[in-house]
């Protein structure tokens, strides 16, 4: 629709128009319900349809194995970072932390006030750009778990494989808010996977947790109802009232993945735009610049910065007005970022490009 900015968000961020149509066409009469899915009793036939279908799409598009329990949870990716530790440690228990960003970093603070978590490698020096190579990582045999963040939203640096945890009794955790459903994952090799779905899945108010059953029912005696994992896959993530709604519009994006042809295809067409705005940044004669290593830039979130770092606002402010939106780099880093998450039609990648260009001519 014309209304609509190309929104680089990057979370809150795009969502399918298509998804948005049906949301839309469903507001005040889901499936002659005659109610709003906002309205329903989440105990009733018509939202348990909802949520069983979207667990069961989600399933589908990751290939989740059955040993595996899907939770629809609240709170942000943020509460998780004290629930993981909750759940699977005791407080003397030694847990490692890869840092390769800010929300690693976040994460492994929460975990100091409920286990014993060590920070393994941080790429802080290098203002992370970085991941490590998996030998160099001197993992504590004992760790419970080793915890990674997967995509790394503010720095734009990304997990291209994974590590194998030393301890033959740990687990892989990883934090995949960013790039939740953006191409094809290997579930197995997790014990825990969680993501806030407000970037790639749904609005927020949503937290997926992927757990593997028989990590369940070992939490710490303190752990709040809310947070037991326990509890909730007990619950059929039905212990509480569930952000029902965000839930529905989640299983719309599911179901619109599943049509795309599923992450195999959805990661193509990221793929696709990522290689267009890195070349457009690394063909511009360093007027344009990413700082990330190129073999693990991130396909969902781009920074940049100006050589010229003064026209930087000057940038932000020119696409505004071509309806290209939010493409401000956080508060802690400066510069650009464009997130180019799932739902971002690769017109609105070509389109920044060729702004960049435009500007670039102007400006050089
Ligand atoms: N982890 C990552 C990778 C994130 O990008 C974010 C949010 N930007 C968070 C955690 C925190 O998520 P929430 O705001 O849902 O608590």
């Amino acid at each position: 629709s014309p209304d609509r900015v190309f929104n680089f968000a990057a979370g809150p961020a795009t969502l399918p128009e298509s998804v948005l149509r049906k949301a839309e066409s469903e507001l005040v009469d889901w499936n002659g319900s005659g109610m709003s899915v906002m309205e329903m009793s989440h105990r009733g036939k018509e939202f348990l349809s909802i949520i069983q279908k979207a667990e069961s799409d989600l399933r589908q598009l990751l290939g989740i194995p059955d040993e595996y329990a899907v939770l629809f949870l609240q709170g942000g990716a943020t509460t998780q970072f004290a629930a993981i530790p909750l759940n699977l440690c005791k407080p003397g228990d030694e847990v490692d932390y890869v840092v390769t960003g800010s929300w690693g970093d976040k994460a492994f603070k929460e975990a100091q006030k409920y286990c014993k978590p060590k920070v393994i490698w941080t790429g802080k020096s290098d203002k992370y750009t970085k991941i490590p190579s998996f030998e160099d990582l001197d993992q504590n045999v004992h760790a419970k778990y080793l915890h990674i963040c997967a995509n790394e939203t503010i720095h734009g640096v990304e997990f291209k494989n994974y590590p194998t945890v030393r301890n033959p009794e740990g687990i892989l955790i990883a934090d995949m808010s960013s790039n939740f459903c953006s191409k094809p994952v290997d579930v197995s090799k997790f014990g825990v996977i969680y993501a806030g779905a407000q970037k790639n899945v749904g609005p927020s108010g949503v937290t997926i947790v992927i757990i593997r059953k028989d990590l369940l029912g070992i939490a710490q005696e303190i752990t709040p109802v809310m947070l037991d994992y326990k509890i909730h896959a007990d619950n059929n993530s039905l212990y509480n009232t569930p952000p029902c709604y965000g839930i529905y519009m989640c299983g719309l994006v599911f179901d619109d993945l599943l049509k795309q042809g599923g992450l195999k295809e959805v990661e193509k067409k990221n793929v696709r735009k990522a290689q267009l705005l890195y070349d457009a940044i690394d063909n511009s004669n360093g007027f344009y610049r990413c700082p990330v290593e190129k073999s693990v830039r991130s396909l969902m979130n781009v920074p940049f910065t100006l050589e010229k770092s003064e026209l930087e606002a000057e940038f932000v402010k020119e696409a505004a007005k071509e309806k290209m939106v939010q493409l401000k780099g956080h508060r802690s880093v400066g510069g650009m970022r464009a997130s180019i998450y799932n739902a971002m039609p690769y017109a609105g990648v070509e389109k920044l490009v060729d702004f960049m260009k435009d500007f670039q001519a102007r400006h050089a």
